[in-house]
Order: C-alpha cells, then structure tokens, then sequence
C-alpha cells in the first residue's frame, strides 16, 4: 500500500468525500486517507496551524507523526500501524502536536475505516480536535462566535469569494444589563440573534462577536438587499419587543465593507469593518455605514494599502519614521519643544499621512506596539535636541485606545526611564476620541502620569462637542487650538471672537494654549495678543526629519525666531 501515485479519478472521489465531511466537521479539523495510495488530505486550517507541507499528501501519518510529541509517539505509530495493516478499523486517541512556534496543542483524533464491497480498507476518514484552539460557539446565543467569524472570514479570503460583511450592535446594552439585569441583556442578544439567523441563514453566516454586536457575512446578497436587512432590523428592533411583560425598544449603530479583494488579511478586514462601525455608532446615529467610498471617497487601494501598513508592524516597522515639527514660544518664537508625527512610506504607495491610516488602526491589537515604537523612537531623537535645548518638551500623540490597556501609564513610565529623559520633557497629546472612553479610566492614567511631571496635551481643541466637558474635567497642561479655527483670522471677525473664548476658558480651567497652523506673520501677531502661549505651524517649520531640527538648533533655541 501507498507506492502508487493516485490517478485523477480517484482524487476526485477523495474531495468529494472530504468536502462533505468537511460540511460537517464544526469545529474539528478533517482528514481523509485513500489507503490504496496513502494519499490524504487534510483540513488546511489543520495545515496552516502546524505548518505542514500541503492540504495533500502521501504518507500524512509519518509526517504528522514528527509533530506529535516525543512521549506520545510510540502509542501514536502502535495505532496508525494497526488501522494501515487492518488490526482495527478505527481509533480514539489524544496527543499533544507541535506548532511552528515550538508550542504543543493537545489534540483528540477519531477516525474510522471505510471498506470496499470485498472488505478491503479503502479509506480512512477522521476528525482532530484541537483543545487549545478556542470554541467557536457563543453560549448566549449559540451562534459561531468571534474564532468562529475569524476561522470563516480566513476561508472567504483564502478561497476568494467575494462577501460584504455587516456588524451590528446594540446600543447602550450595558445601560440595559444595568437597570434591568443580565438575563434582559442576555434575551436581548438571543432575539436579535435568533433575528439575524432566520433572516440570513441561507445567504451566509451570522456571528456574535463580542458584548453587543454581531456579524453578518453573505455570499449571494447585493449591497442593496445587505443595507434593507439592515434596516429592516432597525425599524424591528425600534419598535420594541416585548420580555416578561415589559417593552424594550434598542437602537442600534452598524458598519458593513464589501470585499471583492483578496489581497488583505482577516485582521485589516476587521479593523475596516470595526472603523466603519464606529462612524455609525459615534457620529451617524446608527445609519449603515461603508467602509470605503463614504468614508474615504476612494476606491478598494484603501483597504490594501491599510493592510501593507499593518503588516509593517510586523516587519520590525519597516516604511514608518517620525518628523518633528517645532513649538516655538508665542512671547520669543524661542524653539521649546516639537511635536512627534508619523508617516509610512513604500514603494507603491509613495508617504502616506498619519489621518490616512492611524483612524482605521487604533482599535488594531497590533496599535499599541506601534504607539509605543512611537514614543521610544520620538524620546530618543529629542534627547539629541535636549543637548542644544535643555528644556526642550517632545510631544507626542495618542490614540485614545492606547490610553485603555491597563498598563498603559507603566509602560510610558518605563519608556521615560529608558531613555533617561525627564517626565518633565514629555507631552502626550490626546485628542477628543478619548472621550470615547470610560471617564474615571480617563482621569486615573492623567493623574498619574500627570502626578510623575508627564504632561498631557487636549489636541484639536474645539473641533469636537464637548471641549468644555473635557478641561472642566481632566486636568490638561495645554490645549492646542486646532487650525481650522484660526485660518482666515486676518480676516474673520468670528475666529477672533471664538479664539478669545477658548483663551478664556483655558484662563479659567488653567491649561496653557497652544495655537496650530500658524501659517504667516500676519496670523502670529494678532494671535499673540490672546494671551496664547505657544505657536505651531508652517509659518515656522514644517514637520521635518530629527536631522533637519538638529541642524537648525545647533546654533540654539533661536533658531526659528522671525525678525
Ligand atoms: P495633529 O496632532 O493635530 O497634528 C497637526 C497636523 O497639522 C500635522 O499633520 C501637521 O503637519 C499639520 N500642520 C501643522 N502646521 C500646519 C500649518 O501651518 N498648516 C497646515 N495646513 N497644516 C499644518 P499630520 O502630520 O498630517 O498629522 C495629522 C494628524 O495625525 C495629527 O494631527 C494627529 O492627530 C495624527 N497623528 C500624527 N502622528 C501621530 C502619532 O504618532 N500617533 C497618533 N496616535 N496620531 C498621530
Ligand atoms: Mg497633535
Ligand atoms: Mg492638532
């Protein structure tokens, strides 16, 4: 047995029979063996996970049987040995399995001989377990869960099926689970569930992520039809249903993207698709909204490019560097500090600015070892500066969700230590996003970032609505102003008036202003006497490479004043 090489009708015989066992094999890896020839194939999942050559092969035994761990081998061979030489028709086993990382998975594998009429084995058909891989069923509501949406998402891409995805979510669930206890959170999440399955089961496949939302992925739906069983499910859900004699009426925000493009990964898929989501759920009410032409204006490049980015993370963060544009002092246009800002570059893509991508990424587990390759790089090249500078304060941007991982303030702490700067001399910069965020979380990581000499920064202040909450609230050193409200100032009676205003308020809650986009003279002498305290913009210097700045500041911090 197993020296011939199979023909093509048997290995036809053979897919067919693995893809309708493969049907059926929810949550298990699938095997089959034409024992004639030794020829199998297996799951790719299966594949993938522990790095074997191909889906098929000759002789799979032996070649799972070097991944199976050294103790369990012997018992392993005894079995496969005893199927192959027709001793038993089945076997029941557990063994621990190597992975590419040096890692063992404990696996269970049944499986069970096919004879011919004349009683020959003909095949041999099983199933691996994999028990360190996750389940992909949600308990709440029994749909595939989020292992379950990622393993499904992996195969369209594989296989390059075009799908659109959605991701629904109910709004405000933790306010319900709240005033109404888990078990109403918990029915909530089945009806919607058990909603998204009656209506979309034939179509595709319907998934509980996580907490409050859901996806929906489909095969044969138009974007059009995709959309009306969106808001079909809104207009149900908004009428209310109705649980142990009370109604409860749900809102709900959803983003859907439309893949039609394979040369992505199922994370940047999910990061496109949670981005789109999130415009819904924070500015456009609950509205569908797509990932792609409302959101960007351009075309499928977007999501391409997006994943070339992500995958830089992962290659030592090849393509990304930081330019520093100067803060000057508004009183001596003397150089106190410059701002850290990120670019990428490649070569199909040419530089792509921070705002194309960092959006799309923040909710990336992979963002927050970019942020700080961020903060490490900018701490670094501003203590060449300090040497010219001493004083000199290196700001540097957040996302907001770098703010939520709960050691957060530690690692920042470390960084500083690293790379024996003063906390003093290190300004991070939030923008209003972070009110996305629980508020005390918030103010906890300011305090004691803040209670070590960091100082922190309120970023494009005025450009969201609540502003005032924010330095009411938290304890910022500074606020910078965002350009759009001083670019036509020479002539603009209202940004004068609303300029005066946020100096004022900074007066009264205690922050510095800091003013961006300065972009001539004429703007810094009538902004001046607003009491700001620091300028920013191109008037003074564009963003530049630490080179460039260290350059200039050799001969001191006047490097930038005007005469
Ligand atoms: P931001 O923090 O408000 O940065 C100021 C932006 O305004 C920069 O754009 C800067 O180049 C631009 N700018 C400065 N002066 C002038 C001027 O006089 N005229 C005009 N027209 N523009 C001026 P950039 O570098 O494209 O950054 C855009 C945004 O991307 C930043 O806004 C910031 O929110 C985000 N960003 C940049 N780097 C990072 C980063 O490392 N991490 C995070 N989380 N966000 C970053
Ligand atoms: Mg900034
Ligand atoms: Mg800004």
């Amino acid at each position: 047995m197993g020296d011939q090489t199979i023909t093509p009708e048997d290995k036809r015989i053979l897919d067919a029979l693995y893809e309708s066992y493969n049907i059926i094999a929810d949550d298990t890896y699938v095997f089959i063996c034409n024992m004639k020839y030794d020829y199998s194939r297996w799951s790719k999942e299966l594949v993938e996970t522990f790095g074997l050559p191909s889906e098929y092969m000759y002789q799979a035994g032996k070649i799972w049987e070097e991944h199976v761990h050294p103790e369990d081998r012997q018992a392993y061979s005894e079995g496969m040995e005893a199927i192959f030489s027709g001793k038993q028709s089945g076997h029941d086993m557990q063994y621990r399995a190597l992975r590419p990382d040096g890692e063992y998975d404990l696996c269970t594998c049944r499986g069970t001989v096919l004879y011919t009429e004349d009683g020959k084995p003909d095949f041999f058909v099983g199933a691996i377990r994999n028990h360190s891989q996750k389940s992909h069923i949600d308990e709440v509501t029994g749909l595939r869960n989020q292992y379950g949406f990622f393993s499904d998402l992996k195969s369209y891409i594989r296989e390059k099926t075009p799908i659109k995805i959605g991701m629904a979510g109910i709004a405000k669930l933790t306010e319900v689970n709240e005033a109404y206890g888990y078990d109403v959170g918990n029915k909530l999440l089945q009806n919607l569930g058990r909603y998204l399955m009656d209506n979309v089961t034939n179509r595709g496949g319907t998934y509980r992520l996580d907490g409050s939302r859901f996806a929906v992925i489909s095969t044969t739906q138009t974007e059009e039809e995709f959309a009306q069983l969106y808001y079909d499910l809104r207009a149900h859900y908004r009428k209310g249903i109705r649980y142990d004699g009370r109604d409860y009426s749900i809102e709900l925000n959803a983003g859907m993207l439309v893949l039609d493009d394979f040369n992505v990964d199922d994370q940047t898929v999910y990061s496109c698709l949670n981005f789109a989501y999130q415009e819904s759920k924070i500015h456009k009410h609950g509205d569908l909204v797509k990932f792609n032409q409302e959101l960007t204006g351009e075309s499928k490049e977007r999501i391409e490019k997006l994943h070339a980015i992500r995958s830089s993370i992962t290659q030592n963060y090849k393509g990304f560097y930081v330019l520093y544009q100067p803060v000057v002092e508004a009183a001596t246009e003397k150089l106190i500090g410059a701002e850290a800002l990120l670019r990428w570059k490649s070569d199909e893509y040419g530089v792509v600015p921070p705002d194309m991508f960092i959006p799309f990424l923040e909710n990336d587990p992979l963002f927050p070892e970019l942020g700080e390759w961020i903060l490490k790089t900018a701490l670094n090249d501003a203590k060449k500066i300090m040497s010219y500078v001493p004083e000199f304060v290196i700001n540097v941007n957040l996302s907001y969700s770098q703010l939520e991982k709960p050691d957060f303030a530690d690692k920042v702490l470390h960084l500083i230590r690293e790379s024996e700067a003063n906390p003093e001399q290190l300004c991070l910069e939030v923008t209003e996003r972070c009110r996305l965020l629980d508020m005390e979380l918030l103010r906890n990581v300011i305090v004691r970032l803040r209670s070590r000499g960091v100082r922190i920064a309120l970023d494009d202040f005025g450009t969201g609505f609540s502003s005032v909450g924010l330095i009411k609230n938290l304890p910022f050193d500074t606020i910078k102003v965002d350009r759009s409200f001083v670019k036509d100032i020479e002539e603009d009676e209202l940004e004068k008036k609303l300029l005066e205003s946020f100096t004022g308020l900074a007066g009264i809650f205690g922050p510095d202003v800091c003013v961006e986009g300065i972009e001539t003279s004429g703007m810094c002498n009538i902004i001046r006497d607003y009491g700001v305290h620091s300028f920013q913009g191109y008037y003074y210097s564009k963003p530049i490479p630490i080179e460039d700045l260290l350059e200039k500041v050799k001969d001191g911090a006047e490097c930038f004043a005007k005469q």
